[in-house]
């Protein structure tokens, strides 16, 4: 494998040297509380701290506690405090769907909505502890609605805008949100969303449930028509006239509930995760200062929805808590062409760019004239998170996005991680395509076989980490024991991920995927990743997913899902060829059994390929899909489905 020596540009820029992060590293796990009592001085405190870590994995009393009896409030670490320094200063550089359509929103300015959408809040009868629903489409107050919710110690629960009414209103109850914030339609890739639509219905299908919403406060988007319901609904751009654009932020515990927020629903039904408020703000500004390099004055844009957690900690909490200028951007990557991230990165002068795989991997499908059409000289540094990078989709990303001058950042963390675990730091950690390499301060990764005897070395095996970090979920929503059955009761006494994962010989880490997905071929494991990176690495091929059936000799055969570049013809030909690939790339033991042209492959609303549907698929098993409510386009799962009913 190709490594990517740190060079002397990167190091010129970096926070940190190797040796500092080697150093730092061993600190953090030596002495958690000398480590983090002191970087938990990140963020302002109205009542400092004394305590700074009490944790417990221990089967039957998981208890996660940092800073505990520290107070803040996390809206004023986010705005309040930068108002001397840098009130002018671009909080949010809003870019809207239309290319035509941008606005740029200064600290002091969110510092007025803020309080305006709190107060408003305090008006509709919305108090400490109440969960808020925030169902919105990117604009900036998406923003407001969560750092209003924060000013007044209310939690949040933003649900993304592209989910069903059902899905809403099954958020709605888990949450027993009586208070929703919408607006009427959002915009995304030319089309409209009607979102004010979907809210009501989601208002009726949870109130038939039990849960009855009293208050929804909608901004006004498009303009277009909307139903109406007195008394409940309240629109925005009115109530704000009401109220005082000054709301003093209120006194939190560290570990008072910020928000709840659903995982991505890839491997099964979401779970309603808790996150509190100090240690995932230490924790979210911290990781986007060094994982991203970040310097003053740079200009910041993730690409994800605020509705992932991805968008919680690094559009919102991590860049803000910062004094970052951080973009938000309303539509999609190919609209109104492929070129647009790139053309949006030159407008604004964008840095530092922090995307998916499943956007990397599309934009890659549609050809480098789309990049190279772009400048792109203001980017310094390239992240990745959501899924495992293939190596040949990393390369692209470096050699055409990021010309070779940028490092790229594969991050890998979860929901529950409230922020990246694993990650380079740009400037001091050397690259390998593929790899998230080394953890973060304080994150102890381990590697457990099924029985959960740990491997030491160079080896795969089920990734868990073994202590705790601030960041750290602290339950789910109304369920702890769910909490501890989900993430304690696999292995004893550690946090595990799920996912799977390859420790090399020099210490750096691979995830190789979801612990379930993975293969096992005549006795050989293998992980999806391996032979989806493999078929990724055909030019022919843009994406790929690869999942395991039942196989008379080999116990599982392998069954790949395969997505082709732009431009290419399915033929038998080149079905062989790729046989061929792969058995060349890792050897005969990963030949795949079954290859299926796939124009698309089913993912999650955030982007992820779903291989438990694919796995059904696989199996002939269309009956049971399970739960699909995460599903971004069910039509790309009939479509596989008839193509395989027609190929037997
Ligand atoms: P659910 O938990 O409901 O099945 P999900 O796991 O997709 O959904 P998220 O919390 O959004 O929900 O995603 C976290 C998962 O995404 C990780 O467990 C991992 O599988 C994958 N992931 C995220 N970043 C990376 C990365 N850089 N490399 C590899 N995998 C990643
Ligand atoms: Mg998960």
């Amino acid at each position: 494998m190709t490594t990517i020596q740190v060079k002397d540009e990167w190091k010129a820029d970096a926070k940190l040297t190797e040796d500092e992060y080697r150093d730092w590293y061993r600190i953090s796990v030596e002495d958690p509380d000398g480590f983090w009592g002191e970087h938990g001085k990140r963020v302002d405190w109205i009542k400092p701290y004394t305590k700074v870590k009490n944790t417990s994995f221990a089967p039957g009393n998981v208890d996660i506690r940092w800073f505990e009896d520290g107070t803040l409030n996390v809206s004023a670490n986010c705005i309040d405090r930068h108002l001397a320094m840098r009130g002018n200063q671009t909080a949010i550089l809003w870019e809207g769907d239309d290319p035509a359509d941008s606005r740029a929103i200064s600290y002091r300015e969110l510092h007025g909505e803020v309080c305006r959408m709190a107060n408003v809040l305090l008006a509709n009868g919305v108090r400490k502890g109440d969960r808020v629903t925030i169902y919105m489409p990117m604009i900036p107050e998406a923003a407001v609605a969560m750092l209003a919710s924060a000013r007044i110690g209310a939690v949040h629960s933003v649900v993304f805008g592209g989910f069903s009414p059902d899905a809403l209103a099954g958020r709605l109850e888990g949450a027993q949100s009586s208070v929703l914030i919408t607006a009427d339609e959002g915009l995304r890739g030319g089309r409209k969303v009607p979102l004010k639509k979907n809210a009501d219905r989601a208002c009726e299908i949870a109130a038939a449930a039990g849960q009855d919403v009293r208050t929804v406060l909608v901004v006004r988007r498009t303009g277009g028509e909307v139903a109406w319901q007195d008394g409940r609904d309240v629109w925005w751009h009115e109530a704000r006239e009401e109220v005082s654009a000054d709301c003093p932020p209120a006194e939190m515990g560290a570990e008072d509930p910020l928000f709840i927020l659903y995982t991505s629903g890839s491997t099964g039904k979401p779970k309603g995760v808790l996150h509190t408020s100090g240690g995932y703000l230490v924790y979210a500004s911290m990781t986007h200062e060094y994982v991203f390099d970040y310097h003053e004055g740079d200009i910041y844009w993730c690409t994800a929805d605020v509705g992932w957690v991805t968008g919680h900690s690094y559009i919102v909490y991590g860049p803000l808590a910062n004094g970052a200028t951080t973009l938000m951007f309303e539509g999609v990557p190919n609209y109104p062409d492929a070129s647009r991230f790139w053309q949006v990165v030159d407008k604004h002068k964008v840095n530092i760019f922090y995307t998916a795989p499943t956007a990397i991997r599309a934009l890659m499908g549609a050809g480098d004239d789309k990049v190279l059409s772009t400048s792109r000289a203001s980017l310094r540094v390239l992240g990745s998170v959501g899924e495992p990078i293939n190596p040949e989709a990393w390369t692209w990303y470096y050699r055409v996005v990021g010309e070779e001058r940028c490092p790229v950042v594969d991050t890998w963390w979860q929901t529950e991680t409230g922020g990246i675990l694993i990650t380079p730091l740009p400037g001091a950690i050397a690259l390998k395509p593929g790899s998230a390499t080394l953890p973060f301060f304080g994150v102890q990764p381990q590697l457990v076989d099924n029985e959960g005897a740990v491997i030491e070395g160079e080896g795969a095996g089920n990734l868990c980490i073994t202590d705790s970090w601030p960041g750290q979920m602290r339950t789910v929503y109304g369920d702890h024991e769910r909490f501890e059955q989900t993430y304690f009761s696999t292995y004893r006494d550690k946090y595990f991920t799920g996912d799977g994962a390859r420790r090399d010989a020099d210490g750096y880490w691979w995830i190789t995927g979801r612990v379930d997905d993975v293969l096992n071929v005549s006795g050989h494991r293998m992980g999806t990743a391996e032979v989806e990176s493999a078929l990724v690495s055909h030019p022919k091929v843009s994406e790929a997913a690869v999942v395991g059936y039942p196989h008379d000799l080999k116990g599982q055969g392998i069954y790949c899902y395969v997505t082709l570049m732009e431009g290419e013809n399915e033929t038998e030909e080149l079905r062989k060829e790729l046989v061929a690939h792969v058995r060349n790339e890792i050897g005969p033991i990963a030949s795949p059994d079954k290859i299926q042209f796939a124009p698309g492959l089913p993912k999650t609303r955030s982007g992820k390929i779903m291989r438990r549907i694919l796995r059904k698929i696989a199996e002939d098993d269309f009956g049971a899909l399970g739960d699909t409510s995460t599903l971004a386009d069910p039509g790309v799962v009939e479509d596989l489905v008839e193509h395989r009913q027609n190929r037997k």
